[in-house]
């Protein structure tokens, strides 16, 4: 797929290059962010990069303008910019304006909790296209398990414009491998009609056993 992406469509002939992307997906406490935010260090580090990491504002585990992962033990945080997840597009003058300040282009866009993202696809796509190297991480799954936002979508953007795709792994409390997220309310599992954003809900990753969802259809 790598072989086939280097030869293939975007990135390596026409009039402009093309960005990659890098896309780290998982249940809940997989390490996402903390993965996103160590290859957002590293580019900078090492590869002097300007990375412009973004977190949609529909994110709340963070305090304004931070970026924080839930493993506490990692103690990674990082500032970030935040824009409206309704409109990723705004982002887009933020970035002329960034350019003008520091005065070289933004190699690398980086987007938190990209499952939050309205037009994720599209707007993905757009900075690829712009020839920005573009990081995303965020859940697959929703607590129903069921596809999170435009998430799976950007699978066809890597294959088309090469990346990676990272599955974050989690594990549920009787050490399997956990693929899902149980929401809790009050400790109790959520049902299957509870809307998707609640707010004080918590989550823990469960394997195929552990996970329950009260009222499911199938
Ligand atoms: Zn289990």
């Amino acid at each position: 797929m790598v072989y086939s992406r280097l030869v293939g469509v975007k990135g390596t002939e026409g009039a402009g290059m093309a960005g990659r992307l890098e896309l780290m997906m998982g249940p809940m406490r997989s390490n996402k962010t903390a993965e996103l935010l160590r290859r957002a260090e590293m580019r900078r580090e090492y590869a002097g990069q300007y990375v412009l990491v973004l977190k949609p504002s529909d994110d709340t585990k963070s305090a304004p303008g931070l970026i924080e992962s839930r493993n506490l033990k990692s103690h990674v945080k990082m500032s970030a910019t935040e824009f409206n997840s309704t409109n990723p597009w705004e982002v887009l003058d933020i970035i002329a304006e960034r350019e003008q300040q520091i005065g070289k282009r933004i190699e690398c866009v980086a987007i938190d909790e990209g499952q939050f993202v309205d037009e994720l696809f599209v707007f993905t796509k757009y900075l690829l296209d712009a020839n920005h190297d573009v990081l995303v991480a965020g859940l697959d799954l929703d607590f129903r398990a069921m596809p999170f936002g435009e998430m799976l979508h950007l699978n066809w953007l890597v294959s088309t414009y090469g990346g990676s795709v990272t599955e974050c792994m989690a594990y549920c409390r009787c050490g399997a491998r956990a693929l899902y997220s149980q929401r809790l309310i009050e400790g109790q599992p959520a049902p299957f009609s509870s809307p998707i954003k609640v707010p004080g809900d918590s989550y823990e990753p469960r394997c195929e056993e552990h996970y329950i969802l009260p009222g499911r259809p199938h």
